[in-house]
This record gives structure tokens, C-alpha cells and sequence, in this order.
């Protein structure tokens, strides 16, 4: 690693610590995945930098403090078969994937899957599977699932997501409309019900429904 590098690596870890990202194996798992990579085109020098950035099909990558704080109230253990609705640039799904033993990212733009599938391979990711689709009614061919996080608002949480969650699974996910600010919500799946936790006020892309043309 050259000094630059090394240096710009412990400035995007500072700034996570900072903002509130303090969970040892989401740092570690954000260390590993090189934000870089996800991001083409002009915008590619500002990777490092704790902002959201415009990729293809009008679409964005989240902000890396917040990738951070959603990974870590998602609490995935090494065992956890987690389902991403909204594979964007697939950052996400490639942080999640060093913490999984299976991800499942389910995104709208065929060519948004495309370009993440292309990164997976180069980065021997092998344990993602990206699907064509629309998230918005799961995976039930997979389901359930020990964790699902949705990177994209509805107004409330999806019922089929709810129901392809299983018993002490967790689903992380913005709610609210799409113009304003959002919450973002953590439920728990109980032996009883489920519960809900807010955590704090985000802004995201809408989930929308259905496959998308390009
Ligand atoms: N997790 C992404 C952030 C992507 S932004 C990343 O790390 O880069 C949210 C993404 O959700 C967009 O790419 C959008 O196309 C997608 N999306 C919106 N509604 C969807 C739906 N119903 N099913 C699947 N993907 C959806």
C-alpha cells in the first residue's frame, strides 16, 4: 500500500468512527471492500469521501457513514443468509458479504446488475447472488431470511419482506416518503410479533415497484 493509499484508508476509517460506525467487524469489512471500485466515471475521485454519488441509471451510492450505520443495526452473524433489496453500485452487498455466509441483492436495472455482477467476479465475491428483479416482493424462492436490509424508501415496510423474515431476524430499511426526510427503521422478528426501533433521519432513493427497461 503506498503512503497516499494508507492514508486516505485511515481518513475514510476515521470519519466512520466519527459519525458513529464503531462496530469492530463492520469497520473491518468496510477496510476490506475498496469503495473506489463502485464508483466510474468523474465521480470516481470522490470514492473516499462520506457522501452519497450519482452512478448510472439515475440511481445512488449510499454515503459510507450510513452503509456503515446500517450494517451494524443489521448485527449479521457469520451464519446469516441476508437478502439487500436495491444492489445499486453493489457496495452494499460486497460490505455485507464479508460479514454473511450468502447475500442475496435483488436490483430493478438489469444494467445496474450487470456492472455489479462484473465487480463481484473481479473481486471473487462468491458468495453474492445478484438477481434481476423487483425486491419489493422479496426472494421467495429463498426465503426466509436472517436479515434483510432495503436500501431504497417505501412509505412502510414491505409486507412480503416482513413475512420472508424469520424468527429473531432482523430487517434494517428507510420508511417514508420519498421527498422528505425518511427514518430509518429496524425491525425485530419475535416469537410474538414484530418490533420496531427508529434510528435515525436518512434520505434515499424510492423503492419502486416492478422490473425497469435499461
Ligand atoms: N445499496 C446500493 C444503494 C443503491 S440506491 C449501493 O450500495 O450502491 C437504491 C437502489 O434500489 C437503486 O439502484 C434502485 O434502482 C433500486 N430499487 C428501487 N426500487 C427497487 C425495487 N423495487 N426492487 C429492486 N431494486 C430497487
Amino acid at each position: 500500500m503506498t503512503d497516499r493509499v494508507a492514508e486516505r484508508q485511515m481518513q475514510f476509517l476515521y470519519t466512520l468512527r466519527s459519525r458513529g460506525v464503531t462496530d469492530a467487524r463492520t469497520l473491518t469489512a468496510m477496510e476490506k471492500i475498496d469503495r473506489g471500485v463502485f464508483i466510474r466515471g468523474l465521480f470516481a475521485e470522490r470514492a473516499y469521501e462520506d457522501t452519497p454519488l450519482p452512478i448510472n441509471c439515475g440511481q445512488t451510492i449510499s454515503q459510507p457513514s450510513i452503509v456503515g450505520l446500517m450494517t451494524q443495526a443489521l448485527e449479521v452473524q457469520p451464519r446469516d443468509k441476508v437478502l439487500e433489496v436495491g444492489t445499486g453500485s453493489g457496495y452494499q452487498a460486497a460490505v455485507l458479504s464479508q460479514l454473511a455466509r450468502r447475500v442475496y441483492t435483488i436490483e430493478r436495472h438489469p444494467r445496474l446488475v450487470r456492472e455489479a455482477r462484473e465487480i463481484f467476479t473481479a473481486l471473487d465475491l462468491t458468495n453474492i447472488t445478484t438477481i434481476a428483479g423487483d425486491g419489493s416482493h422479496g426472494l421467495p424462492d429463498q426465503a426466509p431470511f436472517d436479515r434483510i436490509l432495503v436500501t431504497a424508501a417505501a412509505e412502510d415496510p414491505p409486507g412480503p419482506l416482513l413475512a420472508q423474515l424469520k424468527i429473531n431476524g432482523i430487517m434494517v430499511l428507510p420508511v417514508g416518503q420519498s421527498d422528505n426526510v425518511q427514518s430509518l427503521i429496524r425491525v425485530r422478528r419475535t416469537e410474538t410479533g414484530l418490533e420496531y426501533d427508529e434510528l435515525r433521519p436518512v434520505r434515499f432513493v424510492p423503492l419502486i415497484e416492478g422490473l425497469a427497461q435499461d
